[in-house]
């Protein structure tokens, strides 16, 4: 067996935070994400879902990753989940090629709703964001339950 890097070893922390982000893997918006959860809402270390359309599969109630998710949730004891969705998303336009930017956007956010409340009754803390770009950079604004 070949090691590579053995320079540059890492510690290997072993715990959970208690943290579960879920993402769009669309890469434009992924450094921006990280760093956004690591100096605007002092997440650290988190578990990660890092998947196209990011938590549209919650509404969606897909069934192969809501197991994947109740998995994490109990095997690594998640307690709080940060949703996170992008403007322009592919996922959603390949999904709806008929709709407006702007339905578009109010789909996403019905979306992160409704994931809000699958969480809540699940007894997990949620917080969930819409990222978009303003003047080429990445902002993110805050969705809440209503
Ligand atoms: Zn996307």
């Amino acid at each position: 067996m070949k090691l590579l890097n053995t320079s540059q070893k890492r510690p290997f922390i072993n715990r959970f935070s208690g943290n579960l982000v879920i993402f769009c893997s669309d890469e434009r918006f992924v450094q921006a994400t990280l760093d956004f959860l690591k100096k605007d809402l002092g997440v650290e270390t988190s578990d990660l879902v890092v998947i196209a359309g990011g938590p549209a599969f919650i509404p969606k109630q897909e069934s192969s990753l809501i197991e994947r998710l109740n998995l994490l949730i109990y095997a690594h004891q998640i307690k709080k989940v940060i949703l996170i969705s992008h403007e322009n998303c592919g996922y959603y336009k390949h999904h709806h090629p008929n709709l407006s930017s702007e339905t578009l956007e109010k789909l996403q956010i019905e979306d992160l709703k409704k994931s809000l409340i699958f969480l809540k009754e699940r007894g997990l803390k949620g917080q969930a964001f819409l990222a978009y770009v303003e003047k080429d950079q990445i902002l993110f604004k805050e969705i809440n339950q209503e």
